[in-house]
């Protein structure tokens, strides 16, 4: 069996022409004589790789000079500590809940300080995003937390809340872990992006934080040297020894997605790609989907067989066709495919040409 299409929801597929890549460069990078993980994180040749991923990133994304890029670990979980151990001075912040892992971040940060909630979508089962307009946001809040992306259960922002035009000050923090690069971010809006790079950016290990200069140096006095916005910042990433490894598949990654035509490309693609499978999923009287319409997820599809006593067979079948890791979170159920950027097109076609001829199994 050869290569699989596998729609983990993270870590997650790669590209295989960066797989290749690393594999040909794994014992001896550039002809240094060394591995990348074998080098100092302080010698030039892993500065020079280094210093690559972060200006193809910036590039990439298109994040503005007033932005720093932070190349730290942890993932996505030591975020929901990190970011109000460094932005909430011990006040109030307001959560917008929308599934598993908004809650996650709202439970953490009441280790740190208030941590309010300004909406929530429970009872719709996480299946809507509550209107901006609707928010309940303090005057005295430190920051507004939203998930992009909530990959659990398949709801997306398609636009970021413009907080400035809800009369709120306070910058917006947005969880991006699993829709990072996979389409542009408005920046204007944000005052802080972070996510866990083993979706959509490399492998596990490194966690990418983008932050607003003006948001950096205010960390309480508790927290962490390693997790202060500030040390990172100063050390270019290198208070610690950063991810190498990881920052270097990362970086080819940055290469492998300018070469497809940038995030803008991605994007459509991505569109495309998830269009087919919730066509698919409509028009299906075997198979559905509960996300509205309006939010529904380009990166992670949760869906259900009307029958569940078949989800078995499915999941033996999918195997069988080399159709990978597309069973549901156990808090959600059913399957969750996940289109990641290193999904290609006709990784979704096979997907739904497989849940076609299942449906026909099962007459
Ligand atoms: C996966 C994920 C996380 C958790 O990331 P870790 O790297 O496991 O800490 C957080 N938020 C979102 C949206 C995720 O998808």
């Amino acid at each position: 069996m050869g290569r699989a299409f596998n729609f983990s929801a993270g870590p997650a597929v790669m590209p295989e022409a960066v797989l290749q890549q690393a594999a040909a460069e794994m014992l001896d990078w550039h002809g240094s004589g060394m591995s990348v993980m074998e080098m100092s994180h302080r010698g030039k040749e892993f500065i020079s790789i280094y210093e690559q991923a972060e200006a193809d990133l910036r590039e990439l994304l298109a994040v503005p000079s007033h932005f720093k890029i932070l190349f730290m670990q942890g993932g996505g979980l030591a975020e929901n500590a990190i970011v109000p151990l460094n932005l909430s001075h011990g006040g109030p912040m307001d959560f917008v809940l929308t599934g598993s892992w908004s809650q996650k971040s709202q439970q953490e940060a009441g280790k740190y300080g208030p941590a309010r909630i300004a909406a929530t979508a429970l009872s719709d089962n996480f299946t809507s995003l509550p209107s901006p307009a609707t928010w309940q946001i303090g005057a005295d809040s430190r920051y507004v937390h939203i998930c992009g992306n909530e990959t659990i259960h398949g709801v997306e922002f398609h636009e970021l809340p413009d907080l400035k035009a809800l009369g709120c000050n306070a910058p917006l923090v947005v969880d991006f872990s699993s829709h990072v690069a996979s389409r542009s971010v408005d920046w204007q809006r944000v005052g802080l992006a972070f996510g866990g790079a083993q979706k959509n950016l490399g492998p596990a290990g490194l966690t990418l934080v983008i932050v607003r200069e003006d948001l950096i140096g205010h960390a309480l006095p508790h927290c962490p040297s390693a997790f202060d916005y500030k040390m990172v910042a100063d050390n270019d990433s290198m208070y610690n020894t950063p991810p190498t490894y990881s920052i270097y598949v990362a970086g080819l990654v940055f290469q492998w997605l300018k070469k497809q035509g940038g995030i803008a490309a991605m994007a459509e693609r991505n569109m495309a790609k998830a269009q087919l499978l919730y066509d698919f999923l409509d028009s299906s009287s075997f198979y559905f989907n509960k996300v509205a319409h309006n939010c529904r997820s380009r990166m992670n599809v949760p869906f259900f067989l009307r029958d569940e006593s078949r989800n078995e067979a499915f999941l033996a079948g999918a195997k069988a066709a080399n159709l990978l890791q597309l069973k549901g979170h156990k808090s959600v159920g059913g399957m969750r495919a996940s289109l990641y950027n290193a999904m290609p097109l006709e990784g979704v076609q096979a997907l739904v040409a497989y849940m076609r001829d299942f449906e026909k199994s099962q007459a």
